[in-house]
């Protein structure tokens, strides 16, 4: 099957980009859209983000051959539910969600008899709204799919096909294993950066103008990170929940032998250590999924 018409519900940064990355790439295919919120469909007319944003989302979805829940993780059985009765047959349903069990639960109960693979564009900013999408969003960046067992193996491949279209590199998993590999790269870093960005913020014995001012020094850095939106972090931690907690309690092991390896002066396993991890920025460089230049390009060295 090859996919003509794209429903996108939720026209924020990922569905924007979905969008801006099919006019750019495949002009030929038509586009619709809807937000639940009136002021994101209008900047998604203004900005083009599909070719005509819908004000309802059966009225979206009426024609798809691939609809793409792109709302936050605790919305996506409410927006799933509210296609049930305008879904074409035979239509795919997608999303784009950060976790991967819960969604794929909510979606197959929303809409039982349709055909849903669950995705997830491991590609995202800091930013959020109609205004942050752009078209190059999933260039050389991976799309993960969790397809049931049992889906039509020709609905996968067309699905692939469609995230390759857009630039991304395609992987199969299950969405348990899914959830584990996301709680480490994603999740867990995350909650350090707003975790240590509160902490920051808390403290009296250092004013928060100093923070701000030395920021420079490492701090800046988890700052972006926990610029991430507020509701769409709540709701992965929400809705990944076991991972997270599982990966958190080997993280917290791991900083408790850090603490221990500075009390006690052993410098042999913080080298060790800080060896190690340097030798895994070296390979998130070599595989292409950050910038080599130091400091990641910014000018005002510090
Ligand atoms: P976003 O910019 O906030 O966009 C989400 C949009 O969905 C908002 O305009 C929101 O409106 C709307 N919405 C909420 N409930 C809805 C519903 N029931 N029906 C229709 N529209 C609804 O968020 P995003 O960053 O694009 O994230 C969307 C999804 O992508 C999330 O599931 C997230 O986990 C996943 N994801 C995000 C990133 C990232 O870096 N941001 C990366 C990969 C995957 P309101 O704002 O008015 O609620």
């Amino acid at each position: 099957m090859t996919i003509q018409r794209v429903a996108i519900i939720g026209l924020g940064l990922l569905g924007g980009s979905i969008g801006l990355a099919l006019r750019e790439r495949a002009p030929g295919i038509v586009t619709t859209g809807f937000d639940a919120n009136p002021h994101v469909r209008d900047v998604a007319g203004e900005r083009g983000l599909v070719g005509t944003v819908f004000a309802s989302p059966a009225e979206a979805a009426r024609d798809a051959d691939l609809v793409i829940l792109c709302v936050p993780v605790g919305a996506m059985r409410d927006a799933a539910a509210s296609l049930a009765d305008a879904l074409p047959d035979g239509a795919i349903v997608s999303d784009v969600g950060s976790s991967k069990q819960s969604v794929s639960l909510a979606l197959a109960e929303a809409l039982p008899g349709h055909t849903v693979i669950p995705a997830h564009p491991v590609a995202g900013t800091e930013q959020s709204g109609p205004e942050a999408g752009f078209a190059d969003l999933f260039v050389n960046r991976w799309c993960i799919l969790t397809p049931p067992a049992d889906v039509d193996k020709d609905a996968v491949a067309s699905l692939s096909a469609f995230w390759a279209g857009l630039g991304a590199k395609v992987e199969i998993m299950d969405a348990e294993h899914h959830d584990l590999v996301l709680a480490v790269t994603s999740h867990i870093p995350h909650l350090i950066a707003y975790t240590i960005v509160g902490t920051a913020s808390d403290l009296e014995e250092v004013t928060r103008s100093e923070v701000i001012k030395y920021s420079a020094g490492g701090f800046r850095d988890f700052t972006r990170i926990a610029a991430s939106d507020p509701v769409m972090w709540r709701d992965v931690f929400l809705n990944n929940k076991g991972a997270v907690l599982e990966m958190l309690g080997r993280f917290t092991e791991d900083l408790t032998a850090m603490q221990r390896a500075i009390r006690s002066g052993d410098g042999e396993a913080l080298h060790d250590l800080f060896t190690r991890t340097r030798a895994i920025r070296r390979e998130v460089i070599d595989q292409g999924q950050d910038d080599e230049r130091p400091d990641f390009g910014r000018s005002d060295h510090a």
